[in-house]
């Protein structure tokens, strides 16, 4: 998937407004980063599947970044980090569900190619990006739903807050629709960079979306962590 991982971002931030935007999108997509990050040293592979018409990116060797065990731990190695620095366990959580949800949302997504563990060799995958009608009814519908969530939850400090806020929607929306729709004809070690230079941008633009937009007023702060919510 691509914006149900940033829909996990939008959503856990009404769940938590504590926790940074950027953090908890560092936290959904953690998996990609990792996999781009060891694509390009040569550690994990992907192919294109040349028999299928979409969906035709295959991880090949991919239980580093996405395998059900060692994203439990990317996930309660981040949250540990988090929790240490703030000392805030609902954040903590929060932070490790969002990048084992990554796991999750890449089975419903790929083509079996996701595995349980390293060692395992059986592999999952329900192949939603298969059918474009189905992606846009089931990530599409996630994306909607964490945008509406996220801007009942916010509100703009001013109008870049706005601007800049949905301007990002807009270009992740067009980047998820080429996605979802044109076969790419390149392996992934040819887009290892690029893929790296876009999540970038998207996690440093939800740490800005971060600073331009504050919590609603309805939302009240747990004890320990409000002196430190512009920060986290
Ligand atoms: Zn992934």
């Amino acid at each position: 998937m691509l914006l149900g991982h940033f829909a996990v971002g939008l959503g856990a931030k009404r769940a938590e407004p504590a926790l940074s935007l950027g953090t908890l999108v560092f936290a959904a997509l953690f998996a990609d980063v990792l996999a781009f990050i060891l694509v390009a040293a040569g550690i994990e592979h992907f192919r294109i599947a040349t028999d299928v018409q979409r969906n035709r990116l295959m991880g090949e060797n991919i239980v580093y970044s996405h395998s059900l065990l060692m994203d439990i731990l990317w996930g309660a190695l981040l949250a540990g980090a988090y929790f240490l620095w703030r000392r805030h366990a609902r954040g903590a959580w929060i932070l490790f569900a969002a990048v084992v949800s990554h796991w999750v949302l890449d089975v419903v997504s790929h083509r079996p190619d996701m595995r349980i563990a390293p060692g395992i060799p059986r592999t999952f995958g329900l192949g939603l990006w298969n059918s474009i009608p189905a992606t846009l009814v089931v990530e599409g519908g996630m994306w909607l739903l964490a945008i509406v969530l996220y801007v009942r939850a916010t509100r703009a400090n001013k109008r870049t807050g706005v601007y800049a806020f949905w301007v990002g929607i807009v270009v992740l929306t067009l980047a998820w629709i080429g996605n979802i729709s044109a076969p790419p004809s390149s392996g992934a070690g040819a887009a290892a960079l690029p893929s790296l230079i876009f999540f970038g941008c998207a996690i440093g633009w939800a740490y800005w979306m971060d600073r331009v937009r504050s919590n609603s007023s309805a939302y009240s702060a747990p004890a320990g962590v409000s002196s430190c919510l512009k920060k986290t």
